[in-house]
């Protein structure tokens, strides 16, 4: 079957008369359960829910494997950080990768002991740092500057080292991207983002293909009480179904106003995988099966940018990507990453493009 048929019924019950395609919420914080606790097949809301079942069972078809619901993308990052890096190990990181993980690797994990190397996700540098190494992070198309690596030869040579590789799939999502097929050995994303695509709510996941390592993502997940909400599970599974759709009209939007984009002398620093002159192209043509959402690009300085934001009258100025409304946001305002006062990172929705072109249009002739 084809993906764009497996993301509308992944997860679905085997039919039975009378019962919904999927059921509904099941909000528990305990069960009915006598005698040992593995006569029932739930007992407690920190360990499982029927809820977190269904959606776990759509995302590892998806993923190809075992994938485990986390309550943030950044639980989800510090369940890999945490099952696999103890004291003395190295991490290798890109320096450009979602400022949170990197705050959470130089935070936490170099105070208990964990060495953390970076380098550029462009270019040989991961590559070079990987000798002695415990675990390789990527993170590919990069957020925010949508630089992308080679997740394939990156495994192939970290796996000569006995490095294990993780990738944060968040821009592309699952459908854009399959890490776990390319040899990475963990999966990860902030399901907040394109996968749940409406912007109201929180939630992550990991995949991964050995059993084992699934064992202590769960055992973690319980122990850290990184637990889902069941209605927000319940919302992405239903918003699964749509993944597609949405993602497709995305990508298609924004290969449109990167062209337009293309057009402007106002504009600079212009990144998208998908427009053939970006550096990035080559590599996310051979691994991504969509080009994703986010567009970047810098404007003259931080004033410009800010009245360029206040000028937008459809597109909303806010943080976070991936949803069905376009937003913008000037990102530097927030720190913690090399880019200019002046850089835009644009998160195209499904709008029709010709009115995010011609708001983009009138906010820069406002400028
Ligand atoms: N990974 C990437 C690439 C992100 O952009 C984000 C959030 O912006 C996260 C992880 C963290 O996800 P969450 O906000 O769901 O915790």
């Amino acid at each position: 079957m084809k993906i764009r048929t497996r993301v509308i019924h992944a997860g679905l019950a085997p039919p039975a008369q009378g019962e919904p395609f999927s059921a509904g919420v099941t909000f528990a914080g305990t069960y009915h359960a006598s005698g040992e606790t593995s006569a029932s097949p739930y007992t407690y809301g920190r360990y499982h829910n029927p809820t977190w079942t269904q959606f776990e069972r759509a995302l590892s078809e998806l993923e190809g494997s075992i994938a485990i619901s986390f309550a943030s993308g950044m639980a989800a990052v510090a369940a890999v950080f945490g099952t696999t890096l103890r004291a003395d190990d190295v991490l290798v990181m890109p320096s450009d990768c979602y400022y949170t993980a990197r705050l959470l690797a130089d935070g936490l994990f170099a105070e208990i002991g964990v060495q953390v190397r970076k380098a550029p996700t462009a270019g040989d540098g991961l590559n070079q740092l990987l000798d002695g190494a415990k675990l390789l992070w990527l993170e590919t198309p990069a957020n925010p500057g949508l630089d992308v690596c080679d997740i394939a030869s990156l495994v192939h040579a970290a796996h000569k080292k006995d490095v294990l590789v993780a990738v944060d799939n968040t821009t592309p999502t699952v459908l854009g991207q399959s890490p776990l097929e390319l040899g990475a050995d963990f999966s990860i994303a902030s399901d907040t983002k394109v996968l749940t695509g409406h912007s109201d709510l929180i939630l992550g996941h990991v995949a991964v293909r050995d059993s084992a390592r699934a064992e202590k993502l769960l055992s973690w997940r319980t122990q850290i009480g990184a637990v889902p909400g069941p209605m927000e599970v319940w919302l992405a599974h239903r918003s699964l179904a749509t993944l597609e759709m949405r993602l497709e009209r995305q990508c298609r939007n924004a290969l449109t106003i990167a062209e337009y984009l293309m057009t402007r002398s106002d504009v600079t620093g212009l990144r998208y995988p998908g427009l053939p002159n970006d550096s990035s192209h080559e590599i996310a043509t051979r691994q991504m099966r969509y080009y994703g959402s986010i567009i970047s690009f810098v404007l003259a300085h931080r004033a410009c940018a800010e009245q360029f934001l206040q000028s937008c009258k459809l597109i909303i100025e806010a943080t976070s990507f991936g949803g069905v409304h376009t937003t913008a946001e000037r990102r530097a305002r927030w720190g913690g990453d090399e880019i200019p006062e002046g850089f835009i990172r644009l998160s195209v929705g499904c709008e029709d493009s010709q009115d995010i072109v011609d708001d983009i249009a009138q906010a820069l002739a406002a400028m």
